[in-house]
C-alpha cells in the first residue's frame, strides 16, 4: 500500500510509503485522502501525524503525470489540502529527508511541522518552468516572510530545516529534532490535541513586506539571471499577493498561473531537459547491473588550467588526488590555483576553512609519474599535442597498476589512437571536462572502440560522484559538443562575411536565450585557442578553406578578454564588451557592410545558427556518436549555454518541424552543400528526432 496508517495512543500516524521518493501520484493521493479521512472521523483519534518512509517526506508531484489526465483526476493535491484546511483535529507533519514541491505544500497546509535538522525543503517548481500550484506561494510567505519565501521560490533551491528554523519569527517549523522525528511529532500531537483554535498559515499575514524598490530590483535580477524564463517572475508576483490579496483569491490566481505555465512550451522544454539528463545515464548496450571498478584514489597528470579544475572536482568529492607535472614550479602554481579556488569559496561562505584544509590535505603533488602508479583512475590533462600525450600514455601504461583506468581530457585528439599506444586499450576512456572543470556540469565520457564495459560504467558512476552530468560520446573530431559548435561557428562566420557585425550576431542569439553569443564566447575562451587548432589543420589538410577574418583578428593580437581586445574592445581590462571600430575597419577590408534592406532579422540569424547545430547533431546521431537525440540536448543545455527552457537543439528542431529546418538549411547554404541524410529522411517521413 502506498500509504499506511497506525494509531499510537490517540494519535494516528499516516505514512506515505511509495519508493523511491514518495511522489504524490494519483494512487498515492487516493490512499492518502482515504487514510486522512479515516483518522479524522475516528473517535479513537484526537490528532494526526503525517510522515513519509525511507528518509523522505515526499518529493512532490509525480512529474511523469504532467500533461496526462491523471494529474487532474480527483483527488487532486488541492482537494487533499482542502480536507486538511477543514479538519477539526490537529495535523502535524513529521519531516525527515526531502520535502519538495507538492510535498512541502502538503506540509504547509498542516497545523504544525517538525523536522530533522538536515531535512531539505524546497519549492523547486520554477526549475521545471511553472510555479507552485497548491498554495506554496501563499503559505510559505506567511510561514517565513515574503522576502525569504520569494528568494526560495524564485531560485527553486533547497534549504535545510535547521537554517529555516533560524529565520527570526518563522512559523514554518514548530521544532527541529534529531533522531526519531515521528516519535517527536506524536508527542507534539498528543500535547496539542485539545488546543484550539488550530493554527493555519492561511489565516495569518506575512510579517514583512517587499517594498516597491526592492521588488523592481528583484524583478531585474531575475530577468538577468533567468533570461527569457517566465516562471520565476510569475512566482515573485504571486508571492507579493500574499500581502494584499485575500487568501482564496490569491490561491485561485496561483492555480491559474500554474495551469497556464505547466501547459506552456517553456515547461515542456524544461521537463524534456530533466528527463533527458536522467536518460543520458543509461547506455543502451550496457546492462544496468554492469559491475564497476572501485575508485578510491586519483592521479591527475598536468597541473595547468584543466588539471587544477579536475583535481578540485575530485577533492570536492572526497577523493585523494596526486597531481603530477614535469616541474616543481608548475606544481607550485597548480597548488596555488587550487588553494585560490577554495579560498574564494571560503570568502563566499560556501566552504568552511576547515573543509578547505581537509580538501587541501588530500592533495599531493609530484614530478614523478611513479607516485601516481597506485591510483585507481588517472586523468591526463597535459598539452594538447599528440607527441606529448603519446609519450605520457606509454609511460602511464608502464607504471600504472593493473586494472587502473587511464582517462584523457583531450579535446581534439583521437582516443582510439591513444588507446593503441598502450597494452591495455580496454582501460582507456575519454573524460572530456569543460572549463572551468570544477564549475561546469557537463562531462563527455568518450567511449573508444575497445573501452571495456566496466570502464565505461565506472566512468559514468564516477561522473555522478563528482556531481557532473555525463553524456557518452563516440570518438570523432570534437566529440558531440565541439563538433557541433564548429558548424554553429561556421554559420556565424557566413553571417559575418555577409556583412553583419559580431554584435549583430551575438545580440540575436542571446535574445534567443543563449548565455553568450559566439563572438563574446570566443573572446572569453581566447581566440588563440581556435587559431592554434586551425593552423594545425591547415597543415594537415592543405585544401581546407582558411578562416581569413578570424585568422587576421588573431594576427592583430586580439585574443579576447585576456589581451583586452578581441571581437570587442575591453577598455581598461574590464569584462564588458564594447563594439570595436578597429574590428569594424578590419571587417570592411573583407566584405562590404550589409545594405539595410538585406539585413536578416534576429529570428533569421538565430535560425541560421541553431539549424546549423541541428544539422550537425543529425549527422552525429546517424553515425552513432551520440546514443540518442536527447543526449545531444543534454550536452548543449548543460555545457554550451543553450536555453534550457527550449529543451536543447534536437528537441527544438522537433518543435519547429524538421521539414522547415531542412528547407531553411538548404536555402542558407551553398548549392553543393548536402544536408544530414538523417534530417532529410526524417523530414520526408514527417518524423522527429525524439
Ligand atoms: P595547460 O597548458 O594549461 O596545462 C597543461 C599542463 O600540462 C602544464 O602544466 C604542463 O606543464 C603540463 N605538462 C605538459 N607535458 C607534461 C608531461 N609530459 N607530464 C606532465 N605534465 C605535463 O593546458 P589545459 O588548458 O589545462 O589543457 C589540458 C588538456 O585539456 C588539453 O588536452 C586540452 O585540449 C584539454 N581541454 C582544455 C580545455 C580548456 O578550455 N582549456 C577544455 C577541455 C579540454
Amino acid at each position: 500500500m502506498p500509504v499506511t496508517s497506525r494509531v499510537d495512543g490517540n494519535v494516528a500516524v499516516v505514512t506515505i510509503d511509495h519508493p523511491p521518493v514518495n511522489g504524490l501520484g494519483h494512487a498515492v493521493r487516493i490512499e492518502l485522502l482515504r487514510e486522512l479521512r479515516r483518522a479524522l472521523v475516528s473517535d479513537a483519534v484526537r490528532a494526526v501525524v503525517v510522515t513519509g518512509r525511507e528518509g523522505c517526506f515526499s518529493a512532490g508531484a509525480d512529474i511523469t503525470e504532467f500533461g496526462t489526465p491523471r494529474s487532474t483526476t480527483a483527488p487532486t493535491l488541492a482537494e487533499i489540502i482542502g480536507e486538511i484546511d477543514a479538519s477539526t483535529k490537529p495535523i502535524v507533519a513529521a519531516i525527515d529527508g526531502t520535502c519538495l514541491g507538492g510535498g512541502l505544500e502538503l506540509a504547509l497546509a498542516m497545523h504544525y511541522r517538525v523536522a530533522t535538522p538536515s531535512s531539505t525543503l524546497a519549492l523547486p517548481e520554477v526549475n521545471l518552468g511553472f510555479v507552485p500550484g497548491s498554495g506554496g506561494t501563499q503559505r510559505l510567505p506567511r510561514a517565513i516572510g515574503m522576502a525569504a519565501a520569494a528568494d526560495l521560490i524564485t531560485a527553486g533551491t533547497s534549504t535545510t530545516a535547521d537554517k529555516l528554523a533560524d529565520i527570526p519569527g518563522q512559523r514554518l517549523l514548530e521544532g527541529v529534532y534529531d533522531g526519531d522525528i515521528v516519535g517527536h511529532a506524536v508527542q507534539v500531537a498528543a500535547r496539542i490535541a485539545d488546543a484550539r483554535p488550530l493554527p493555519r498559515l492561511r489565516d495569518l499575514t506575512p510579517t514583512d513586506r517587499i517594498g516597491d524598490n526592492q521588488l523592481t530590483d528583484m524583478r531585474a535580477t531575475l530577468r538577468t539571471k533567468h533570461r527569457g524564463l517566465e516562471a520565476p517572475i510569475a512566482a515573485l508576483d504571486l508571492v507579493t499577493r500574499s500581502a494584499t490579496t485575500p487568501f482564496d483569491d490569491a490561491i485561485a490566481e496561483e492555480r491559474a498561473t500554474f495551469v497556464r505555465l505547466v501547459g506552456g512550451t517553456q515547461s515542456a522544454g524544461l521537463r524534456h531537459a530533466f528527463f533527458a539528463e536522467r536518460q543520458a545515464r543509461k547506455i543502451p548496450d550496457l546492462p544496468e547491473d554492469t559491475t564497476t571498478r572501485p575508485i578510491g584514489t586519483i592521479a591527475v597528470i598536468g597541473a595547468g588550467t584543466m588539471g587544477c579544475g579536475i583535481a578540485v572536482s575530485f577533492l570536492d568529492a572526497g577523493l585523494p588526488v596526486t597531481m603530477i607535472d614535469t616541474t616543481r614550479d608548475a606544481l607550485e602554481r597548480g597548488r596555488r590555483t587550487i588553494a585560490a579556488i577554495f579560498d574564494s569559496r571560503v570568502r563566499k561562505e560556501t566552504l568552511t576553512s576547515s573543509e578547505k584544509d581537509t580538501r587541501l590535505a588530500r592533495l599531493r603533488t609530484s614530478i614523478d609519474l611513479h607516485d601516481g602508479a597506485n591510483a585507481d583512475l588517472v586523468v591526463e590533462a597535459v598539452f594538447e599535442s599528440w607527441d606529448v600525450k603519446r609519450s605520457v600514455f606509454s609511460r602511464l601504461d608502464a607504471v600504472m597498476k593493473p586494472g587502473a583506468i587511464l582517462a584523457t581530457n583531450t579535446s581534439t585528439l583521437d582516443v582510439d589512437d591513444l588507446a593503441d599506444v598502450t597494452e591495455r586499450p580496454q582501460d582507456v576512456v575519454g573524460l572530456h571536462f569543460f572549463s572551468p572543470a570544477h564549475v561546469m556540469k557537463l562531462l563527455e565520457v568518450v567511449r573508444a572502440a575497445r573501452t571495456a564495459p566496466d570502464v565505461l560504467a565506472t566512468a559514468m558512476t564516477t561522473a555522478r560522484r563528482l556531481g557532473k552530468t555525463a553524456v557518452v560520446s563516440g570518438v570523432c573530431d570534437g566529440f558531440i559538443g565541439n563538433r557541433m559548435l564548429q558548424s554553429y561557428r561556421d554559420a556565424a562566420g557566413r553571417l559575418l562575411r555577409s556583412g553583419l557585425s559580431p554584435q549583430d550576431i551575438d545580440k540575436a542569439i542571446e535574445s534567443f536565450g543563449f548565455a553568450m553569443g559566439p563572438y563574446r564566447m570566443g573572446d572569453l575562451a581566447g581566440n588563440d585557442i581556435g587559431w592554434a587548432v586551425r593552423r594545425r589543420r591547415y597543415v594537415e589538410n592543405p585544401d581546407m578553406p582558411h578562416d581569413t577574418i578570424s585568422d587576421t583578428l588573431c594576427e592583430m593580437g586580439r585574443f579576447g578578454q585576456k589581451t583586452g581586445a578581441g571581437w570587442y574592445d575591453y577598455p581598461s581590462g574590464g569584462r564588458d564588451p564594447v563594439p570595436s571600430s578597429v574590428v569594424e575597419e578590419m571587417l570592411s577590408r573583407f566584405r562590404p557592410r550589409i545594405a539595410e534592406d538585406e539585413r536578416p532579422s534576429d529570428r533569421q540569424i538565430v535560425e541560421r545558427l541553431v539549424f546549423a547545430l541541428i544539422d550537425e547533431g543529425a549527422r552525429i546521431l546517424d553515425e552513432g556518436i551520440a546514443h540518442r537525440s536527447s543526449d545531444i540536448d543534454v550536452v548543449y543545455v548543460s555545457g554550451y549555454g543553450f536555453p534550457r527552457y527550449r529543451g536543447g537543439p534536437m528537441y527544438y528542431a522537433d518543435q519547429v518541424g524538421l521539414d522547415r529546418v531542412l528547407a531553411e538549411l538548404i536555402a542558407d547554404n551553398p548549392d553543393d552543400w548536402q544536408p544530414a541524410p538523417l534530417l532529410v529522411r526524417l523530414a520526408k517521413e514527417g518524423g522527429t528526432f525524439g
